[in-house]
């Protein structure tokens, strides 16, 4: 399952890897909450727009709020993994206190554990 340590990555690198990682998802992710916001304002607008009889708040914007609110939540939990990195302790399995393989982290950047450990972990809640 781990087999593919590769040795040519030092730590630096791997470090520089993940913050990458990271900024990058935070970048895209309030690009996407920025982007939802202002087209729930240009839909409220137009809601509001005299002539069209008093719209009632349709379910579809409560379902995109509610999409903002869980992109805002990823959003805090990308910074605490960034104010984490900047601590030295990003990426480090809570379990057997290893490096999660840099792979894992980009399928799932906010993995607590590797792969073995987690399912060592779900085994037993
Ligand atoms: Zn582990």
């Amino acid at each position: 399952m781990d087999t593919q340590h590769q040795e040519g990555i030092d730590s630096e690198d791997r470090s520089a890897q993940l913050l990458a990682l990271l900024t990058e998802r935070r970048e895209r992710l309030a690009a996407r909450i920025r982007q939802a916001l202002r087209e729930r304002q240009e839909e409220s607008q137009m809601r509001d727009a005299p002539g069209s009889h008093g719209w009632a708040a349709a379910p579809e914007g409560n379902i995109s709020l509610a999409m903002v609110a869980q992109q805002q939540q990823q959003l805090q939990a990308i910074e605490v993994a960034i104010q984490r990195h900047k601590a030295g302790t990003y990426g480090r399995c809570a379990g057997c206190g290893d490096e999660i393989p840099l792979a894992r982290l980009q399928a799932l950047p906010f993995a607590q554990r590797c792969a073995a450990c987690q399912e060592e972990w779900e085994e037993q809640q």
